[in-house]
């Protein structure tokens, strides 16, 4: 016979047209999302607080059931099914530990409302542990860990009864800085070795952007934006997603035709159209954005922007240099050390870029 192991195939995940009124008042906190969730993708919800993120996760898991909308686990509806019967994993922001129970019970847990025989059960308890490198910690009790090992204590429990779908609520945010990255890693490895579907939520764009396969972005309860890291960082569609996600030189100018974009009396050259419409913003990445003394030595062919240097900060590897353009917008740079523009504030500059990396985006 074989023994027991960790690991299951990802499933695959639809919502359809999903909404969630949690009174008749309110606007909905989950207003008709659509997101194909694929086999053994890392997907996050990525929004501001209050945005839907919590209420979406808890409808896939089943703690709270939708106003309408369905969910599909491969191709079968389960809007109705009751969350022990969907057998997905959960973990939360604050650990939910039971604090009676040791560290090896609590992983138990699940095992035990499933009915798995004692023999296997520690088995399974055994390499879950492993798994999280929580080895040998079994007959501790929660108090006695620091909060990185209950959080993989609460990983631990989530995955032990193999599920396909493990559900992620903001969990390292109670964490400091340098756990977090750690944690990140290890829940990265854990995605990456087990092959299950993650479902992660935070705030946090870094953490979105290290961790996902795809980052869907929330705001006000639609998901405004689906895509992978890069696509989302360098070919935005709105302001809110550019803002969002990294950082931005964002002109507020008027786009005209195929070929014109006007700012502040300047007329820059654009090869696209975005939305078609007048009032589109412009927005450069701090990265793509380059500084000259003066226009003559500015490449032919780039768009300019004339700016002042507010302030310089050096980063070791990088200077960030803060500007104010003259429509008295702010921006900023991020220069290679060594690049030869060290400049101090006050200094007159030609901010620059080419076209191909500038995009437009709908307000
Ligand atoms: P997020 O996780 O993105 O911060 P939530 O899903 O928790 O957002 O909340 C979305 C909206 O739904 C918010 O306006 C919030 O106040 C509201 N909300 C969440 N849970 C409940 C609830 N149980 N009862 C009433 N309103 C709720
Ligand atoms: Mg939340």
């Amino acid at each position: 016979m074989n023994s027991p192991a960790i690991g299951a195939t990802g499933a695959r995940v639809e919502l359809v047209d999903l909404c969630k009124r949690y009174g008749t008042a309110e606007p909905p906190a989950v207003d008709s999302i659509a997101l194909d969730i694929q086999p053994g993708e890392f997907i996050t919800l990525l929004g501001p607080s209050g945005s839907g993120k919590t209420t979406t996760l808890n409808m896939i898991v089943g703690f709270t059931e939708p106003t309408s909308g369905r969910i599909e686990l491969n191709g079968k509806d389960i809007s109705r099914t009751p969350a022990h019967k969907r057998n997905f994993g959960m973990v939360f922001q604050n650990y939910a530990l039971f604090p009676h129970l040791t560290v090896a019970q609590n992983v138990a847990f699940p095992l035990r409302e499933r009915k798995v025989p004692a023999a296997q059960s520690a088995k399974l308890v055994g390499d879950a542990l492993e798994l999280v490198d929580l080895g040998g910690m079994g007959n501790r009790r929660p108090h006695e860990l620091s909060g990185g090992q209950q959080q993989r204590v609460a990983l631990a429990r989530a995955v032990v009864f193999s599920p396909s779908v493990l559900l992620l609520d903001e969990p390292l945010s109670a964490l400091d800085r340098k756990l977090r990255q750690s944690l990140q890693r290890e829940i990265k490895r854990l995605h990456d070795e087990l092959g299950l579907t993650f479902v992660f939520v935070t705030h946090d764009q870094d953490e979105a952007m290290t961790l996902s396969d795809r980052i869907a972005i929330f705001d006000h309860g639609k998901i405004v934006a689906v895509g992978t890291p890069a696509e989302l960082y360098h070919r935005p569609t709105t302001q809110f997603v550019a803002r969002f996600l990294g950082e931005s030189n964002v002109f507020a100018g008027r786009y005209r035709s195929a070929d014109v974009y006007e700012w502040n009396d300047r007329k820059w050259t654009v090869r696209e159209t975005g939305d078609g419409t007048e009032n589109q913003a412009l927005i450069v990445r701090p990265e793509r954005l380059q500084v000259a003394f003066d226009e003559e030595s500015v490449p032919s062919g780039s768009n300019v922007a004339p700016a002042a240097v507010t302030d310089v900060s050096f980063y070791g590897t990088y200077y960030r240099i803060e500007l104010a353009f003259d429509d008295n917008s702010t921006g900023m740079a991020v220069l290679p050390v060594g690049a030869p523009a060290v400049v101090d504030p006050g200094t007159r500059v030609i901010a620059h870029w080419r076209p191909e990396d500038q995009v437009l985006v709908s307000q």
